[in-house]
Order: C-alpha cells, then sequence, then structure tokens
C-alpha cells in the first residue's frame, strides 16, 4: 500500500473533505465496532445525527443524507437497532436516492505526515468547533428537537465522545473537563469560546508526545500567523483577546470558509 501523495493544503481554511470523511469514519467504521445501538447508545447516536443534520453547513447532500437517517431513527419504534441496517441505508437506500456520503477517507487539513498521525481525532475536532459556530449563526436550528438547553453542541459532543470515541482515555479526559463546568456555559458564544479554549488544554497536554506530528506540533493555536490580533501582552505576559478570538472563530470555522477542493 503505498502512501498517498501529499495535498496542497491551506492552513487558514476548513476543508470539506476533513468533515465527509469524519462522516464516514462516524458511520463506516466507529460505529462497526458496536453490534447494535440500544437503550443509552441508541440515544446518543440519535443525537448525534440529529445535531449534525440539523447544522451541518457543508454540501447539501450530505445534510440530506443525515437528515434521512435522522427521521428513519426516531420513526422506528425499535429498542434495538442492528448496525447493519444502519449500514444498509446509508449504504444502498441513500444510493438509490443519489444521496451518499465518499466511500473513501479522504484527509486534507487533517492529513498527517506519517500514517497514524492526525486524521479522524483531527477532523472531530474541526467538525465540533463548525457545529458549535453554526450553532450561533442559526440559534433556532435545534428547536423542537429535544436539544434545546445551553450548550447543545458540547453536551452531544460529550456523550458522543464518551460513548463512541475509539480513544477511551480521550474519553474519560473530555467527559473530565466537561462535568462541573458545561452548566457554566449560559450562550451560544460562550460554547464557541469554551471548546476553543478545551482544545489548547488538550494541545497544551500533548505537545511532544508520541501523536505529535513534527508538521503539525501541538501548541497554542490560533497562532500569531493565523491571528496576531487573538495575542497580547499585559505587564510582559501573554494574553488571549477573547474578542479577537471569538471574530476569529466565527470567520475560520464558518461556512464561508469551508473549501471543496478535494472533496470525495
Ligand atoms: P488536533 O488537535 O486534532 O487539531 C485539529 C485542528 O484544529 C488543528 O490542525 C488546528 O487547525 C485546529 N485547532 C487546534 N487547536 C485548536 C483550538 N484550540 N481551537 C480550535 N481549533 C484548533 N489524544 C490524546 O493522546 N489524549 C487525549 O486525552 C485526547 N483527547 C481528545 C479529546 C477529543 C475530544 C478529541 C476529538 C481528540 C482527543 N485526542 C487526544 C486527540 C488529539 O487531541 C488530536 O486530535 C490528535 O493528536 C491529532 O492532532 P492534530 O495535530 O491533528 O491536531
Amino acid at each position: 500500500h503505498s502512501p498517498e501523495p501529499w495535498r496542497d493544503m491551506d492552513r487558514s481554511r476548513v476543508y470539506t473533505a476533513d468533515l465527509e470523511s469524519a462522516l464516514h469514519y462516524v458511520l463506516r467504521v466507529e460505529l462497526a465496532t458496536h453490534d447494535a445501538l440500544e437503550g443509552e447508545e441508541l440515544k446518543i447516536f440519535k443525537d448525534f445525527v440529529t445535531l449534525v443534520a440539523k447544522l451541518y453547513p457543508g454540501r447539501a447532500s450530505v445534510v440530506k443524507l443525515m437528515e434521512t437517517l435522522s427521521d428513519w431513527l426516531l420513526s422506528l419504534p425499535l429498542q434495538r437497532i442492528p448496525y447493519q441496517a444502519v449500514l444498509d441505508l446509508v449504504d444502498n437506500k441513500m444510493r438509490i436516492a443519489g444521496v451518499f456520503l465518499g466511500a473513501e477517507l479522504r484527509w486534507v487539513g487533517c492529513q498527517g505526515s506519517k500514517p497514524g498521525l492526525r486524521g479522524y481525532p483531527c477532523a472531530l475536532w474541526t467538525l465540533f468547533h463548525v457545529l458549535t459556530v453554526q450553532h450561533e449563526a442559526t440559534p433556532t436550528a435545534l428547536d423542537n428537537t429535544g436539544l434545546e438547553g445551553a450548550a447543545p453542541v458540547l453536551q452531544v459532543m460529550r456523550r458522543y465522545i464518551r460513548t463512541f470515541f475509539g480513544c477511551e482515555e480521550c474519553g474519560r479526559h473530555f467527559d473530565q473537563a466537561a462535568a462541573g463546568h458545561l452548566e457554566q456555559v449560559k450562550s451560544n458564544e460562550e460554547q464557541i469560546l469554551w471548546l476553543w479554549n478545551q482544545h489548547n488544554q488538550v494541545n497544551y497536554r500533548l505537545a511532544g508526545s508520541l501523536s505529535d506530528d513534527p508538521l503539525f506540533p501541538k501548541a497554542s493555536w490560533p497562532s500569531p500567523s493565523l491571528c496576531a490580533s487573538c495575542h497580547e501582552e499585559k505587564n510582559g505576559i501573554h494574553v488571549w483577546n477573547q474578542d479577537q478570538v471569538l471574530s476569529f472563530l466565527r470567520r475560520h470555522y464558518g461556512a464561508s470558509n469551508l473549501s471543496p477542493q478535494y472533496a470525495l
């Protein structure tokens, strides 16, 4: 298996290829480790699909796929859904309607300099950042979905990561970070900033570890080259200008910064 050719990419863009590859990975790889979904797991999966169906700002065909999946999950009277039935829907029934998610993984902004680095975890972070920004841009999108409370994107993310994310240690860490703190997130802006700050805490913890790609070393983000005005100095100490960070995140993870280049 020869390595894939490097795809030129721009660190100031967000690539739909990464977001769609993450959804592909969720539906065809991560879920495949479960024979069936029932109880709490089924509820968490349904909420994740509904969240994406309502807030995903990418291709209309992908939104349609997630909407169809969400409607189907909500309409089924079953307590237990075999994974194979989810896969059939995603693979076959959708193909007939001309709606499907590309059948391969193609990382662009999330490609690693070596196999095993970056990819899915990077794209999952990216997806949730995009969803926090989209939720602020379309605050009524989650009305009547059962996901109306404060910080809905973070609540779904927390439960999804804890239940389905292959890295259990990550799930535990994220859960601890969220415990007792998500209640303090009162607005859609705070939701965006909470996830940004939490992601930086993870970056600090992992800097220099084995999962660090030398081409993409973990550090506080955004760097001064991405956002100079986000950085300030007070009495010789680095501080973030949170208003500038918020504006930057809205722009960076907003729908108009999505690049379709290399899309599946
Ligand atoms: P990532 O950290 O995945 O970041 C992806 C992209 O997001 C970056 O390239 C950058 O463009 C952007 N970005 C970076 N920082 C921020 C920020 N603060 N705000 C907004 N955007 C940003 N691995 C572990 O080993 N231990 C853990 O406990 C752990 N916990 C995790 C928890 C979660 C919820 C997730 C999704 C992943 C976790 N991981 C953990 C994986 C790890 O965080 C990285 O995703 C992985 O190592 C790949 O790193 P990366 O270099 O691609 O950058």
